[in-house]
């Protein structure tokens, strides 16, 4: 029961590393740099022995800018490979600690263009963007210059038309020596997103080279972790996924735990009562720092566990227990409650909402040890205005 919980919170989406990503579309016949992925600043060299100076040495993290953040330099000797290699790694670039670096030989830019599919969920279809804009954050191309981005709505049963490319091509205005690079690129992208059950694939810049080739200079790819079984060799990426250090602890303890952004902590037992209580933690103005579903077995062990998981966030500023008695009764979640307290030294004030079987019981052990640490509200709304005060208090 325990493993197959684990598995369903951990089976969603598999973001690859960008030479991850650019090995996935060389698969498929996109045209990448030759380069190779290393975490050695001697090996880093050789590499770019091998592959042929200029290299770029580019930081290998799950977050974009890099370029910005001086996660990737060009070298066109050893020796300063060896300085960006030493630099790169270990480098912080918004939090993600550079571990892997890849060395690929250096391109010349004649233009930088933008090019992704993704589903339009609300549309039910498929999605291709283009822009001669690239390079930059697309987000600022559609803030800025909306019109700079060509759309392309693709109904998955038809597919990508070789026509309906060519049309898009035209509409993103390229420059005209592009086009057949890009139609080419374009068709082998949409085959690499669907049949390899990708939610997106970006290349960002996708250049036009001064010799008149197209090539993907970055790739972006998250794949459909639900996919997998369809595809065993995306176990490879498990290794490189980015571990949120508070699911994995959370999981471990096989607790059913997802982390969020806010500052309160949330504890409650069933699914659907974590999802509501995560609901009415925003609706009275704060922010939940995590779903936690406990189960039915509220008992002091798992209780002690679900506690310590988010004791150890340092975004909790306060924690809201929320309980509806059903086979559990109130008695034995107060005093799982009472016993993790004895066993864990918890730092944000606690408010707790007990209700369902025996919730007089469980109410009647719990008052004794209140405090203005350890608060209970009445209902669910009182005790997520009571726990919201308190955090941004
Ligand atoms: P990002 O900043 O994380 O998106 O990383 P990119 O891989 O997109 O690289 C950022 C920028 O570095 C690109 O937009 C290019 O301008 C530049 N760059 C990357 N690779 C090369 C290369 O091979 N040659 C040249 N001349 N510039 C490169
Ligand atoms: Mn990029």
């Amino acid at each position: 029961m325990t493993e197959t919980r684990k598995d369903e919170a951990e089976a969603s989406i598999v973001d690859l590393l960008e030479y991850q990503g650019k090995q996935f579309f060389a698969r498929y016949g996109i045209p990448v740099s030759d380069g190779e992925a290393t975490s050695d600043t001697e090996e880093a060299v050789a590499i770019a022995e091998r592959v042929g100076y200029p290299v770029v040495v580019k930081a290998q993290v799950h977050t974009g800018g890099r370029g910005k953040a001086g996660g990737v330099k060009l070298a066109e000797n050893a020796d300063e490979c060896r300085v960006h290699a030493t630099n790169i790694l270990g480098l912080d670039i918004k939090g993600h600690v550079v571990e892997i670096i890849w060395i690929e030989h250096a391109s010349d830019i004649a233009e930088e263009y933008y090019a992704s599919f993704t589903l339009d969920r609300a549309a039910k279809l498929h999605l291709g963007m283009l822009s001669a804009e690239g390079g930059v954050e697309i987000e600022t191309v559609a803030e800025e210059n909306p019109d700079a981005i060509a759309r392309i709505h693709i109904n998955p049963v038809v597919g990508l038309t070789e026509e309906a490319c060519r049309e898009w091509v035209a509409a993103a205005e390229l420059n005209p020596k592009a086009t057949e690079g890009a139609v080419d690129i374009l068709m082998k992208l949409y085959t690499a997103y669907t049949e390899g059950d990708a939610d997106l694939v970006e290349i960002n810049p996708l250049i036009l080279k001064p010799t008149g080739e197209v090539h993907a200079l970055d790739a972006k790819v998250s794949l459909d972790g639900n996919a997998t079984y369809e595809h065993p060799d995306y176990e490879q990426y498990d290794a490189t996924q980015p571990r949120d250090e508070r699911e994995a602890a959370a999981h471990e303890k096989g607790l059913q735990y997802v982390g969020l952004d806010g500052t309160v902590g949330v504890i409650a037992n069933g699914a659907g009562l974590a999802m509501s209580t995560v609901d009415v933690v925003n609706q009275v103005g704060g922010a939940p720092a995590n779903f936690l579903d406990i189960g039915g077995g509220a008992n002091a062990d798992v209780m002690a566990g679900a506690l310590e998981v988010i004791n150890n966030d340092p975004s909790v500023q306060a924690i809201f227990i929320n309980i509806f008695g059903g086979i559990t009764r109130g008695e034995e979640v107060a005093n799982g409650i009472i016993e993790a307290m004895g066993r864990v030294t918890i730092d944000p004030p606690i408010v707790i909402r007990l209700d369902g079987t025996n919730a007089d019981e469980g109410r009647a052990l719990l008052e004794p040890h209140l405090n203005d640490k350890l608060m209970m509200a009445d209902n669910m709304l009182d005790a997520a205005r009571k726990a919201v005060e308190l955090a941004k208090g």
